[in-house]
């Protein structure tokens, strides 16, 4: 037998369910686990029976995308129960400032009571006790490896991670950035860059944005409707520097949300012109977002910029949303057809 199909076959089986911050962190995971001499078994895409089976075990107040993972690790133990380990992350802080939602603080413990779950791999990220580095030599450990090759390997993962960043910030969306990451091929742009008649961001966790089955291929939606999307992945690193501060007794402790708040900050003031509407697509049963939505839907009304929420869960329908996107769609195309027109009409007059 081949000798590197012998030692393909002695790889650690790790799986990993396509769902939450696999949209946020996949391309460094990916990375960290190949450089430990890991197979990685991803989940498929979301689809009508993983969704249906994470509402089966998820109780009726959780948020969808917790549910949608839960139906993620059912499928994938299921079709692969060879697996050695599933990999479970705990994000608890990636900044000193902030907090992840507590749901990712005990995903590790919940996921163990589903049944046919194996072995847990874990990797904390919580810069708050201690830094990445150290859970890296951690997983290093667990899967049989010196703390130099465990170094090497965050390194080359973290690399990596920092070219894809770059690449989104290129205008590369985030969709179309995994795809060539599963497929271990180079970050190369689309060689037609979509270009629409409107410019929205589009806000929201990854998680919401770009599983397109639980969002019913919204951003494809917006592009159908001339619209070109913006997402949080695509802006400057520089507008994530500073912390927003809402006021003396409101302090923001949440990761995701910072983020959100600091991009609505650069297009309330220098970048207003540079967009054309605000979505923020929001999980039912979401805490963190319905407290931020409030907040930005108040800035948004202050700069007169259109503003759209957009609340899902697993009983969405297609018909309704787009109603909403064509007529928020309209609305705005109607109002700048209308300030071109005053505009002309004023230049008129001057010239006259
Ligand atoms: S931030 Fe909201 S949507 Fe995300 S896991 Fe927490 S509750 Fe669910």
């Amino acid at each position: 037998m081949d000798t590197s199909d012998q030692s393909s076959k002695k790889k650690i089986k790790v799986g990993i369910p396509r769902a939450l911050h696999f949209y946020r962190y996949y391309p460094f995971w990916k990375k960290l686990l190949e450089e430990l001499d890991v197979e990685i078994i991803l989940s498929p895409p979301t689809n009508k029976k993983i969704v249906e089976e994470g509402v089966t075990h998820g109780f009726g107040e959780l948020c969808i995308p917790v549910k949608i993972y839960y139906g993620q690790v059912l499928k994938l133990v299921r079709d692969n129960p060879d697996l050695d380990y599933l990999f479970v992350p705990r994000y608890v802080a990636e900044v000193k400032e902030a907090y992840f939602c507590p749901k990712f603080l005990s995903l590790p413990d919940v996921i163990k009571i589903l049944p046919e779950v194996p072995k847990i791999l874990n990797f904390e990220v919580n810069v708050k006790e201690f830094p990445i580095a150290t859970s890296a030599i951690e997983l290093g450990n667990e899967l049989g490896k010196s703390q130099n090759e465990a170094l090497n390997a965050y390194r080359e993962a973290q690399k990596y991670f920092d070219e894809y960043h770059d690449f989104l910030r290129d205008g590369a969306s985030v969709n179309h950035a995994l795809r060539l990451v599963e497929r271990n091929r180079p970050f190369t742009l689309p060689k037609k860059k979509y270009k629409g008649d409107l410019k929205f961001l589009l806000l929201g966790h990854a998680y919401n944005i770009f599983d397109t089955f639980i969002n019913l291929d919204f951003q494809k939606k917006l592009q159908d409707h001339g619209v070109e999307v913006l997402t949080i992945e695509n802006l400057p690193e520089s507008l994530f520097k500073e912390p927003v501060i809402i006021n003396k007794r409101l302090r923001n402790y949440w990761r995701h949300e910072e983020e959100i708040m600091q991009s609505i900050r650069y297009f309330l003031t220098k970048g207003r012109d540079e967009i054309d509407g605000v979505i923020f697509l929001i999980s039912f049963a979401c805490g963190p977002d319905s407290l931020i939505s409030e907040l930005v839907m108040r800035d948004m009304k202050v700069v007169g910029l259109p503003f759209l929420e957009i609340i899902m869960d697993e009983h969405s329908g297609e018909a309704g949303l787009l109603t909403r996107v064509e007529s928020f769609v309209e609305m705005i195309q109607r109002k700048k057809k209308k300030l071109a027109l005053d505009s002309k009409k004023k230049s008129t007059v001057k010239t006259l």
